[in-house]
């Protein structure tokens, strides 16, 4: 094993907009930085344990849940305490069966390979995957027809750690490789939101008054890279029209200027309210059709916009489709259905 958590991109993920180094800078590097997610943080620390006194490296461990809440900073944080490099790559990234052998060939004992959205890894690849996560071999066939063979290699002992956020596309030979576990990250309580911006605004040295704090806590999605994004625009917002203080007038001008709205909705979200209550009384509605209503592309919707309705409990899915409930009718101010009051009495 290498010693000290050393990163290598084999694919390097650029989001539009964000600002990486600064990402980079808020990201935690120890377990005490990483808030929240206690019980995972808990079953990890006793399968890390367990790998290193016997001196082996950890099983394949998979993480799902919504965008943002801090997947890949666990994988980071795993390989540092393993004292492992980490190789980072994501399912689109890896198109050809011959792109995962040579990033598989080129792994050294005790190495983690981080692949992010391995929902998006198309079928050849993951066959590849089987034998490599199980046995540690890459079976490549070489040649065509009657003529084929199947050259196999043996893999250094490696482990793979995998992330994504529509676990359901899985398919389960491939749930069933991770012998290490399976862990679903949850949404953050507002406390544990509140101790992120807390933290971030002290790296990024802006003072921030406590009630901007829980203003901006409210309105972050029970997310952490969406905390970190708001409290950016709210410094900006504090250095352009303040004295750079993060006020708690300030905040709420900041937010409301960005349409974020007290839960947290943006325009997209209640443009996804909006569809259901006006275009389809209510729902249910299928997510192809609310897709075309709203001009939203189907996977935007139930990866982006969809967990966190969910949690807030303005929509419900049923097998017949999305139903909007009584409180998305009370956030947005609109008075209920006759329906739904009948339902209520
Ligand atoms: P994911 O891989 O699930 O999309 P990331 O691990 O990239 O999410 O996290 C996004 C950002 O949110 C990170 O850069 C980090 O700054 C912050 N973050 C995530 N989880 C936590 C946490 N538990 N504590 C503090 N900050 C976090």
């Amino acid at each position: 094993m290498t010693q000290g958590a050393e990163e290598i991109s084999i694919v390097s993920r650029k989001e539009p907009g964000e600002d990486k180094t600064l990402d980079a800078s808020l990201r935690p590097h120890t377990w005490n930085d990483y808030i929240g997610q206690d019980a995972i943080k808990k079953n990890l620390a006793i399968s890390l344990e367990a790998a290193r006194r016997r001196n082996e490296p950890l099983e394949h461990i998979l993480f799902y849940g919504p965008a943002g809440l801090g997947k890949t900073t666990l994988a980071h944080l795993i390989a540092k305490e393993m004292g492992a490099a980490i190789r980072v790559t994501s399912g689109p990234a890896i198109e050809r069966v011959g792109d995962l052998a040579s990033i598989l060939t080129n792994l050294i004992p005790g190495d983690i390979l981080f692949i992010d959205e391995i929902h998006r890894l198309n079928k050849l690849v993951e066959e590849i995957l089987y034998p490599a996560m199980e046995s540690r071999s890459l079976d490549i066939i070489i040649g065509k027809g009657p003529s084929a063979r199947i050259l196999q290699l043996d893999l250094p002992p490696f482990t793979l750690l995998a992330a994504t956020t529509r676990i359901a596309l899985l398919s389960s030979p491939l749930r069933s490789r991770f012998s290490g576990g399976t862990y679903r990250l949850s949404f953050y309580t507002q406390q544990d939101i509140e101790r992120i911006i807390a933290r971030s605004a002290a790296i990024l040295n802006v003072a921030i008054e406590p009630v901007a704090i829980t203003e901006l806590a409210l309105r972050s999605r029970a997310t952490p890279r969406v905390a970190n994004r708001l409290l950016k625009r709210c410094r900006d917002y504090a250095d352009v029209r303040g004295n750079g203080v993060i006020t708690a007038d300030g905040s709420h001008d900041a937010l409301e200027l960005l349409e974020i709205d007290n839960r947290g909705l943006e325009p997209s979200d209640r443009r996804i309210l909006e569809a259901l209550i006006f275009k389809h009384n209510g729902g249910p509605v299928g997510v192809q059709t609310l897709a075309a209503s709203t001009s939203e592309e189907i996977e935007t919707i139930e990866e982006v916009y969809e967990p966190y309705l969910l949690q807030l409990g303005f929509i419900e899915r049923t097998p017949r489709g999305r139903v909007v409930t009584a409180h998305a009718y009370e956030h947005l101010g609109l008075p209920l259905p006759t329906t739904m009051q009948e339902t209520l009495l």
